[in-house]
């Protein structure tokens, strides 16, 4: 805006016009700029009314006072060194924030930038500066929010991530990049997540992205687990779209809960085996007494021989599953001794795949705890396990076995901390669908034709009973990998006793068989008098009594009594001794029953058989008893 148009002016006032000119325009520009402005020479010239405001100084007030009095005391040194650099003419940093203090005490923050040009010989600063106590007020807050995010997602104890719409993982917690052990950003969760080429059958993926809250409960099979998820929208402002999954893993739940009802199941198998297995013992003694006194009596032909062992054959296995049933009931507690797995190992692994085409490896620590354990039932637990191997590799194969000292310094699943035998059973053979996984263990479950699917079901029951606790991992087609874990004895290590051979007997003496059972008694009355006794047999308590009474008084008493411990709905051994003892004191007698105990001599009677019984063991106990 010229406000001198004169052809006669000097040279000298079309200066001072161009400068009062260039005055003007400053002042409006600075004057009604938004952003503060400050002339300064170490000490403020001048500063716009923006300044004015943001320092909430007038001008006035802030003239002849220093450019860092104003500067919060953190930011004094750092604006002084710069002020004097840039009026020295050096050239430091021309733009960076500070924190002032306001007139009224207040903390601001201000974005500066610095210049200088000359003003009459004289090096004149320029500033402007911009509040952003708002940004960085913001900024903090975000970046507290973050802080407070990332420590929830990294102090949770299962696994993060969100997701796009293209199952990129848009981020994912701590825990998760830990699992996965590698960077996840980008790659799609099906890929890096579940190790899958395409999207898992259970993806919610779509559902959630539309805007639905899906919660369920999902089973991984290569991790063998089971995880609560619960999946959510995640909608940014900016309109990107994600879905966000919480995983819990629920594994010991699961497994606590697949636990109980698979002692359920045992039990009530347990109620069933208990009623049964003590007729069943009864059959099977009589049976095998007989076909074994058959042979002793008979001249067989090689046909009739054959028929025999069929026979005999078929008694053996049915004396194997009244066993493996009785494991289950009442009287199936483990009796235990303080033994050394090894040998038993050994003798039970080499029995089972004696002929067989695998290559069992068997590796003991050396120094293996003790266990206490009930030799028979244990010898099971092997023998089921490589049995199972063996069918599992019908073409051969190996089968590893592996045994060695654990110590867990804390509770691992069910097993509390402390010493413990782990074995571990590992063949080559088809393995196990995940599908079955959780299943094995049940009674009855079977792949087979003509499976049990006892054997699992036995092993869990006796490893339990034992205090222990046994897990499978398999992979179909990638052989199978049973655990079991043993709690240690604390007792001391034992020669393990051997079984000694049995000698011929012959006895001589009266003896008195009591049974309910016909067949019980008519094998132990054959075997007995094969042996040189005189037998009298009595199925029932009175009468039993009353053959006593009838020995005695006719000058013959009886050397022995052999007793059934129950009789259904009658007197039974333990309540007959007594009276036995009464009318004869020096009466020896061994108790007989299916069911174990673990004293030598129950309820008084100087030995006991356990049912279903040998005719060597029967002439063992008599032998011992009657002859020391
Ligand atoms: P059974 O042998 O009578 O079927 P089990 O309880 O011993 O009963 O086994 C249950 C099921 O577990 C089997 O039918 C089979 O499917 C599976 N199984 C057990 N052991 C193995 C193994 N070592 N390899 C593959 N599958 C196995």
């Amino acid at each position: 805006m010229a406000i001198i148009n004169n052809k006669n002016v000097s040279q000298a006032d079309l200066l001072a016009e161009a400068l009062y000119e260039s005055e003007i325009k400053f002042r409006t520009l600075t004057e009604s700029a938004a952003v503060g402005i400050f002339l300064y020479r170490e000490r403020f010239l001048y500063v716009n009314p923006a300044f004015e405001a943001i320092t909430c100084y007038k001008l006035e007030e802030l003239k002849g006072r220093y450019l860092w009095d104003i500067v919060h005391p953190d930011f004094k040194d750092l604006v002084k060194e710069r002020a004097l650099a840039r009026l020295r003419g050096e050239n430091p940093p021309a733009h960076y924030e500070v924190k002032i203090i306001t007139k009224d005490g207040k903390e601001k923050w201000l974005e500066v930038t610095a210049a200088v040009f000359e003003q009459e010989g004289k090096v004149v600063g320029i500033g402007t500066a911009v509040d952003i106590t708002k940004q960085k007020l913001f900024a903090q807050r975000l970046e507290e929010t973050l802080a407070k995010y990332q420590a929830i997602l990294n102090a949770f104890e299962g696994l993060i991530y969100a997701v796009s719409p293209f199952f990129e993982i848009h981020f994912a917690n701590r825990k998760l990049k830990e699992k996965c052990s590698q960077e996840l950003g980008g790659k799609t969760c099906y890929q890096v997540l579940y190790h899958r080429e395409q999207p898992c059958p259970w993806c919610v993926n779509e559902k959630v992205l539309k805007g639905e809250v899906v919660q369920k409960e999902i089973f991984v099979p290569r991790e063998n687990r089971w995880y609560q998820v619960v999946s959510t929208p995640l909608y940014y402002p900016s309109g990107a779209r994600f879905a966000l999954h919480l995983l819990v893993d629920i594994t010991p739940q699961k497994r606590a809960q697949e636990e109980l009802l698979r002692t359920t199941k045992l039990e009530s198998l347990a109620l069933l085996a208990g009623g049964i297995a003590h007729d069943f013992n009864n059959f099977l003694t009589a049976i095998l007494g007989n076909l074994t006194l058959l042979r002793l009596k008979a001249r067989l032909s090689p046909k009739e021989e054959k028929l025999l062992r069929q026979a005999e054959k078929a008694c053996l296995k049915a004396q194997g599953l009244t066993k493996q049933l009785l494991t289950f009931a009442k009287g199936g507690s483990p009796i235990k001794k303080t033994a050394p797995l090894e040998e038993l190992l050994r003798e039970t692994i080499s029995f089972c795949l004696r002929g067989s085409q695998i290559d069992w490896h068997l590796e003991v620590d050396d120094d293996l705890f003790l266990v206490d354990i009930d030799t028979v039932q244990f010898g099971q637990v092997i023998s089921n396990l490589v049995i199972n191997a063996k069918q599992a590799m019908p073409q051969g194969g190996n089968l590893w076995v592996k045994a060695r000292n654990l110590i867990l310094k804390e509770a691992r699943g069910p097993l509390p901390s402390g010493k413990y035998v782990e074995l571990v059973f590992k063949d080559e053979g088809s393995g196990i669908p995940a599908k079955y996984l959780n299943k094995i263990f049940d009674p009855y479950f079977t792949t087979k034709k003509d499976g049990s699917g006892l054997g699992l079901a036995i092993c869990y029951s006796i490893v339990k009973k034992h205090g222990g606790y046994i897990e499978v991992e398999s992979e179909e087609g990638k052989g199978a990998l049973f655990r079991i874990y043993l709690p240690a004895s604390d007792k001391e290590r034992v020669a393990s006793p051997r079984l000694k051979q049995q000698e011929i007997f012959k006895g001589h003496g009266h003896v008195l068989v009591f049974d309910d059972e016909e067949s019980v008694r008519e094998t132990l009355r054959e075997a007995l008098e094969m042996a040189g006794f005189k037998v009298e047999v009595a199925g029932e308590g009175h009468e039993a009594l009353a053959k006593l009474q009838e020995a005695n008084q006719r000058g013959d008493p009886f050397d022995l009594a052999i007793l059934d411990l129950t009789v259904p709905g009658g007197l039974g051994g333990k309540e007959l001794l007594p009276a036995l003892k009464q009318l004869k004191p020096d009466l020896k007698t061994i108790l007989m029953s299916g069911y174990p105990t673990e004293e030598k001599k129950p309820f008084g009677f100087d030995a006991f058989l356990k049912k279903p019984f040998s005719i060597p063991e029967l002439y063992a106990t008599v032998k011992k008893v009657l002859y020391g």
